[in-house]
């Protein structure tokens, strides 16, 4: 039997990791991109137990020579592009350079198939924060594009390059629009790890406080490690289309935060409010429809956005002292 073979550019973030072990387990070869190899490429490579598995490559995804050059030499059959500056916040501080990497490496990519092989089926991490302005929820696959931020604004720009595509030379484009999605893997300034993580160390005696943004904001949280199973499960698809992945519900982060202290012990009090955390603009509230997903694709979620925390602070809890010990590193 031929080997298939699956770039993943990105596989050193969250998604990544996750997506390569699906595409080992069904015995593909998968190519990882990064943009520099270093110690930590392999963080969650390593905690998966999959380094070996891989081949890890470093690319400049916005040099389009670079692009054909892999393409000729891995001859994929799948692409899953996840490589993004994928921070919110973040985007507000380099919004150039976020807009940049975002949009140009995806046309890099496009550009390269449509000339190179129109048959590679490719995988766009699209993202929720392009509706942003929301006025009606749930969010479907129909709802209006406003993004609140400059990574909004860059993931909706990389949707419609895509679109266009997909709808101008046939090819078999797909963009996952995925809702926030978090696990043990989430890089540590993320939300959700930053409260379960500060959390823990409250409950320990090693912290005094909490500080954040806008709590009052609420938003649709999910398990990452069943959100990547959408995006192969869309390539397995022969006609390629767009999709919500999503809870269906949204929280307020005061409701998560409270949630995680009461399961710690913790009194409401350290959890203090500022100003410097806040956002220039704010997406206020956003659930998604996930009908799609799980009628096309069959894609079963049932996880509720507790169940996620619970699984992710008991992941934590466990890894806790390990962790400690290697950022001191
Ligand atoms: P992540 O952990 O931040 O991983 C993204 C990877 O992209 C990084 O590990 C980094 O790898 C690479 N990268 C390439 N160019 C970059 C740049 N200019 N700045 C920073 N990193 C860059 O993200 P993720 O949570 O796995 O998300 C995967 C994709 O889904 C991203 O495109 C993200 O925007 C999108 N998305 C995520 C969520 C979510 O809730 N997690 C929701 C919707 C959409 P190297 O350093 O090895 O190059």
């Amino acid at each position: 039997m031929i080997e298939k073979v699956a770039i993943i550019s990105g596989i050193t973030g969250q998604d990544g990791a996750y997506l390569a072990q699906i595409l080992i387990d069904n015995k593909y070869k998968v190519i990882g991109l990064t943009r520099k190899i270093t110690a930590k490429s392999y963080y969650n490579l390593d905690y998966l137990n999959i380094r070996h598995n891989i081949e890890l490559v470093e690319i400049d995804l916005l040099n389009i020579s670079e692009v054909k050059n892999l393409i000729e030499k891995y001859k994929p059959s799948e692409f899953y592009n996840l490589a993004a500056q994928s921070s919110v916040f973040f985007s507000f501080k380099n919004p150039i350079a976020t807009f940049e990497f975002n949009t140009l490496s995806v046309f890099n990519l496009l550009e390269t198939i449509k000339n190179t092989n129109k048959q590679i089926r490719f995988y766009q991490a699209s993202s929720s924060e392009m509706f942003g302005k929301v006025n009606n929820l749930p969010i479907t696959e129909n709802s209006i594009l406003h993004p609140l931020s400059p990574y909004g604004i860059s993931k909706a720009a990389a949707h419609f390059t895509c679109i266009h595509y997909r709808e101008s030379y046939d090819m078999h484009i797909n963009c996952g629009v995925l809702f926030n999605h978090e696990s043990y893997l989430r890089e540590n300034s993320f939300f959700v790890k930053k409260i379960i993580k500060e959390s823990i160390a409250i409950s320990k005696g090693e912290q005094k406080s909490l500080y954040v943004g806008n709590i009052d904001v609420k938003r649709d949280f999910g398990y990452a490690p069943s959100y990547v199973e959408a995006m192969y499960l869309m390539l397995q698809k022969d006609l390629a289309s767009d999709y919500l992945i999503c809870s269906g519900v949204s929280v307020s982060l005061r409701e998560l935060i409270y949630y995680i202290f009461k399961k710690l012990n913790i009194n409401q009090s350290v959890c203090q409010i500022r100003n410097d955390l806040y956002r220039p603009a704010e997406i206020i509230d956003i659930y998604g429809d996930n009908t799609k997903a799980k009628t096309v694709l069959n894609w079963n979620y049932q996880l509720s956005v507790f169940d996620t925390l619970d699984l992710i602070l008991e992941e934590e809890q466990r890894n806790y002292e390990h962790t400690i010990r290697n950022n001191k590193l």
